[in-house]
């Protein structure tokens, strides 16, 4: 349980605490290990190549959360975030087409384009990746939180198409006039 002070575990003792961080991490249902001949990692994450065919059967892809995939000189296996899932889709979505025409798959290459954490409806923090930034950049406050709704609104464009993206950006802000900011009940 957790209260404004305190931490209540159910094996030890309680731990007061007012300001509590959760950094619990992710792990892929476990249906996935008991996929006949497929090969998982401790995280229930099926293992792929660069291709995102799983290690053990190169008809079978997976790609996001339920995938370890790593690329070459890499450190660690490619995050399990959305915009590595998004990148995942597009490269696969290639090879499917032309595996359809006899032809070989497409290398998938992470690019990371850094990370934006909403921190209210005010302000985010986070760092930026890429041609523009030579490196990593660190924004925060408002222009941070510019681009994480501009994502979010991406995502939802990439997901959904220009005219539904349209009504629910509408819808949104109809919400916020007619929805109290206070939740009363
Ligand atoms: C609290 C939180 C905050 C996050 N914030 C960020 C962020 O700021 N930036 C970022 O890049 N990433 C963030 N992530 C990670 C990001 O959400 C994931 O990396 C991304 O959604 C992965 O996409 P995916 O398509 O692989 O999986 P998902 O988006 O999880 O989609 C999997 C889908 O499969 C469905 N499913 C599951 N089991 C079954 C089943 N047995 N049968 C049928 N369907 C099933 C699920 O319902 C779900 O719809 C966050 C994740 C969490 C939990």
């Amino acid at each position: 349980e957790i209260t404004d002070t305190q931490l209540t575990f159910a094996e030890s003792e309680p731990l007061n605490a007012e300001i509590k961080v959760w950094a619990a991490g992710i792990k892929a249902p476990g249906f996935l290990t008991e996929l006949d001949g497929l090969e998982t990692n401790r995280l229930n994450q099926l293992k792929v190549d660069t291709t995102l065919a799983t290690t053990l059967d190169d008809c079978v892809f997976a790609f996001g959360d339920c995938a370890e995939c790593w690329n070459e000189g890499n450190e660690r296996s490619v995050p399990p975030r959305a915009q590595a899932a998004h990148q995942q889709a597009s490269t696969l979505y290639k090879t499917l087409v032309a595996r359809l025409d006899g032809g070989a798959a497409h290398q998938f290459v992470y690019k990371d384009h850094g990370s934006l954490v909403s921190l209210s409806d005010y302000t985010a923090v986070g760092s930026l990746m890429g041609n523009l930034s030579k490196g990593s950049m660190m924004v925060e406050g408002k222009l941070a939180r510019l681009f994480y709704v501009s994502l979010y609104r991406m995502h939802q464009l990439a997901l959904h198409g220009f005219f539904k993206t349209g009504l629910i950006w509408l819808n949104d802000r109809l919400m916020r006039v007619i929805h109290s900011r206070m939740k009363l009940h």
